[in-house]
């Protein structure tokens, strides 16, 4: 078995447990009195004492930072299958665009004159994202795909309002992602949950029962989040449309489709994209995301403002009329700098390559599933789209070793772990997305993994449960990590002044 040592780090402390009084990195001159007045700011408002911050030589920030950083898992270290998230490689030169002095250093109160070009990258980014997806129009101010999704619930009830009803109830299947209902419900509608076949996917029988006219929309997500292409969607779209309803689309997974088939063909009237997944700008651990909406022409009134449009004269400018409009759903214009990643992305990437993203995605989870055989349970036996689920169902019976421990031993093996327990309706589930961006090298180290943490499950199960081996933390409780989170430092003796 390859275990890789690329994790060890010496223990390292707080920052705020380090250093000693009056040690620096830096001195300027007179720094340690405190100014008695600044310009414009009122005395009373300035601090009356120093702020309680670690004092310590600028080598051992480095080195503190740098150690911490070497305890992380990036996708620029490895292979990170992160079922629904699609950790793909995000190219450097999205880096380079989003940094350019004309997009990274102009301030969002900038006349419109004076940012044509950031103006003209939005608007064809818009434009470009509609022939992607067969939409009318976009709006790119939400900051997260589930940020999208609460816009486009509430372009849905803007809508359904003006047509003289707002309705009460939206419609999710048992595998979709937990946002969606959160974002339903925070628009004040019901959540009627409906149950998928026995093939994973959607069945006009499981959504009949449910549809009538107090049903405002329909949540779908295609590829479902057992990696499923829902085959009935049209079907499902036409049922839902004749009862007056709409139908939301959840774009997380577009990477399975684009270049293939536009989800407005599908009968989907609104729908997020996820920038940070498919149009690859580094995401985890709270990074900026953006999630843009597309919809259909008769909702597009109700998309929040304000609106990039050219005049006549082919200038660029913000429009922020719209009568029907939600208003605005985030301050100034959104994640800007995701949008220059993810122009830059489709640029470099090109019209003919767009389609081979979700080819190539769609074939290295094949790939991946053929490689792993029988070895791992699969409760759906249809084509994977982009990722698949599996399960620990005959492992842990045999081995009483469980899906948790067989994702910590691959923490050991130098690999992120897939999505775990999600989705819901699959006890035990591993969630393996490989993404598009993967060798068939990398896809055979990963399954040649999983297959010796199963066989050592069998030889050896106790080492297993006992994974990670290798890392500085072990097993932390989660729950309680979750529930009770550390998060604020509290110096002995510290003021109330911090
Ligand atoms: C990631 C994801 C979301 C939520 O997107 P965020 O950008 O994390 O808010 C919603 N639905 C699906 C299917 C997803 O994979």
């Amino acid at each position: 078995m390859k275990e890789t040592h690329l994790h060890i780090s010496p223990e390292e402390p707080a920052i705020f447990d380090r250093g000693s009084k009056g040690r620096r990195g830096i001195c300027f001159e007179g720094e340690e009195r405190l100014p008695a007045a600044i310009d414009g700011i009122p005395p009373g408002r300035l601090r009356r004492s120093q702020p309680l911050l670690p004092e310590m030589t600028e080598g051992e920030v480095v080195r503190h930072f740098t150690r911490l950083s070497s305890w992380n898992f990036s996708v620029d270290l490895g292979f990170y299958p992160l079922g629904s998230c699609t950790m793909k490689y995000n190219p450097r030169l999205n880096e380079w665009a989003a940094r350019l002095p004309g997009f990274s250093g102009i301030h969002p109160y900038c006349p419109a004159s004076r940012v044509q070009g950031a103006l003209q990258l939005m608007y064809e980014f818009e434009h470009w994202l509609c022939s992607i997806c067969g939409f009318d129009a976009f709006t790119l101010q939400p900051a997260a795909g589930a940020h999208g999704e609460l816009t486009s619930v509430l372009v849905i009830r803007k809508y359904l309002e003006s047509t003289g009803n707002p309705r009460k109830k939206i419609i999710i299947p048992d595998t979709a992602h937990g946002t969606n209902p959160a974002s339903s419900a925070q628009v004040g509608y019901q959540i009627v949950k409906i149950t998928s076949g026995e093939d994973g996917i959607l069945h006009p029988e499981a959504l009949a029962p449910h549809l009538d006219e107090d049903v405002a929309a329909v949540m779908i997500t295609n590829p479902n989040t057992l990696g499923l292409f829902e085959k009935n969607i049209r079907t499902l779209a036409e049922m839902v449309h004749g009862k007056g309803g709409l139908v939301f689309g959840d774009g997380a997974n577009l990477n399975a489709l684009m270049g293939k088939i536009k989800p407005a063909s599908l009968g989907i009237d609104v729908m997020q994209l996820n920038l940070h997944k498919t149009f690859s700008t580094p995401h985890g651990g709270g990074g900026p995301g953006a999630g843009p909406v597309g919809v259909v022409k008769r909702l597009e009134p109700f998309l929040p403002l304000p609106r990039v449009r050219k005049d006549d004269k082919g200038c660029f400018f913000l429009d922020d009329k719209g009568p029907q409009s939600i208003g605005r759903v985030r301050s100034f214009y959104g994640n800007f700098g995701v949008m220059v990643r993810a122009y830059a992305y489709l640029l470099a990437m090109g019209k003919e390559n767009i389609p081979r993203v979700a080819e190539m995605a769609v074939l290295n989870a094949n790939y991946l599933l053929s490689l792993l055989g029988d070895v791992l349970y699969r409760p759906y036996s249809g084509v994977p789209m982009h990722e698949f689920v599996v399960t620990d169902k005959n492992l842990k019976k045999e081995t009483t070793v469980e899906t948790t421990d067989v994702a910590k031993r691959l923490i050991d093996m130098g690999f992120h772990p897939p999505t775990i327990h999600f989705p819901l309706v699959v006890h035990g589930a591993f969630m393996i997305e490989p993404t598009e961006t993967e060798t068939p090298e990398m896809v055979e180290e990963f399954a040649a993994a999983l297959r010796s943490i199963v066989e050592e499950a069998h030889r050896d199960p106790e080492k297993v449960k006992g994974a990670p081996m290798k890392t500085s933390r072990r097993r932390p409780n989660d729950t309680l990590a979750a529930r009770k989170p550390q998060l604020v430092w509290r110096p002995e003796g510290a003021g109330e002044e911090r």
